[in-house]
């Protein structure tokens, strides 16, 4: 008999704590937009393990991509999804913008002919001051590092039609820099691409996703169309395309929370919604701990 009446109880609890949750979702984020096209922000596709999570293994990302030419959604670019977007071409339509932060070299070893073989194109953001180079600017954790994408391979990928962006010079909080460093970081590395590459470069991913008024006005101001976020403080039906909100993919996706962050509108979509956002949360850690080495790094 207590065994039954604490089992209610609990079920009781957990809708309770589901209800609120749904409620605290709806009032801060709800639906979105019925113009928006999901934009997926991938970090490595590698072999290699690492703890941070924000990787997907070769094969996860084949059945993604598999999943997403099965469901007959079209990819795009990320300024053509802003095209799409502003004209509201992307209602009633299925798209989907697969983006990349950091430009590891995985991806160009086991994302690229995977997109190849699928025809899919793709937007890259770059690290500039890091092209070639192992990721000096992250925090390694268990001492693990990876290598990031050479510019041989970045001009071979732009010809053949997938999209770079700038991720910055050197991957730092755009919101601690003063006006120098905005400069640096945001006009630097859009001219270092466009002189590499011989095209304009109108998209921008702000590292860790953050950003202020300050950073965006600088963006603006420093020649980009769009800037990327990962979950921007504003509710999911408006877009703001200087702080696109988008769904980062992690080793811990299963199909089923792919499947909500390809569609976004699924019964259960809002609780993949929230826990994405509380992950992106728990993600400020990292910066913490860069700052501080960062500013016991300035101090020597
Ligand atoms: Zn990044």
């Amino acid at each position: 008999m207590y065994i039954v009446i604490s089992l209610i109880i609990i079920i009781a609890l957990l809708y309770g704590l589901l209800l609120v949750g749904y409620l605290i979702w709806r009032s801060k984020f709800g639906k979105p937009a019925d113009n928006y096209i999901p934009i997926l922000a991938y970090h490595k596709v590698d072999k290699k393990f690492e703890i941070g999570g924000t990787w997907t293994t070769p094969g996860q990302f084949q059945k993604q991509m598999a999943y997403i030419k099965a469901k007959g959604i079209t990819p795009v670019t990320l300024s053509r999804a802003v095209e799409l977007m502003k004209s509201k071409e992307s209602r009633n339509k299925k798209y989907v913008c697969i983006t990349f932060d950091d430009a590891y070299e995985g991806l160009y070893n086991y994302a690229w002919p995977v997109l190849q073989k699928y025809g899919f194109p793709a937007t890259i953001f770059v690290v500039t001051d890091y092209v070639g180079k192992e990721n000096d600017w992250d925090v390694n954790w268990g001492g693990r590092k990876f290598r990031h994408l050479g510019w041989q391979q970045i001009i071979n990928m732009s010809k053949a039609g997938i999209e770079f962006g700038s991720h910055t010079r050197s991957h730092r909080d755009l919101r601690r820099g003063d006006d120098e460093d905005l400069k640096y970081e945001l006009a630097g590395s859009r001219i270092i691409l466009e002189e590499r590459l011989g095209k304009k470069i109108k998209t921008l991913s702000f590292p860790f996703g953050r950003y202020n008024h300050r950073v965006i006005t600088a963006a603006v101001e420093f020649g980009y169309e769009t800037a990327c976020s990962l979950s921007p403080q504003q509710r999911n039906n408006q877009i703001n395309f200087m702080a696109l909100r988008r769904s980062g993919i992690y080793i811990t996706d299963s199909m089923w929370d792919y499947q909500n962050k390809i569609f976004q509108e699924g019964r259960w979509y809002w609780l993949q919604d929230l826990w994405s956002r509380i992950v992106n949360l728990c993600a400020g850690g990292t910066i913490v701990v860069q700052n501080i080495l960062n500013t016991s790094h300035e101090k020597k």
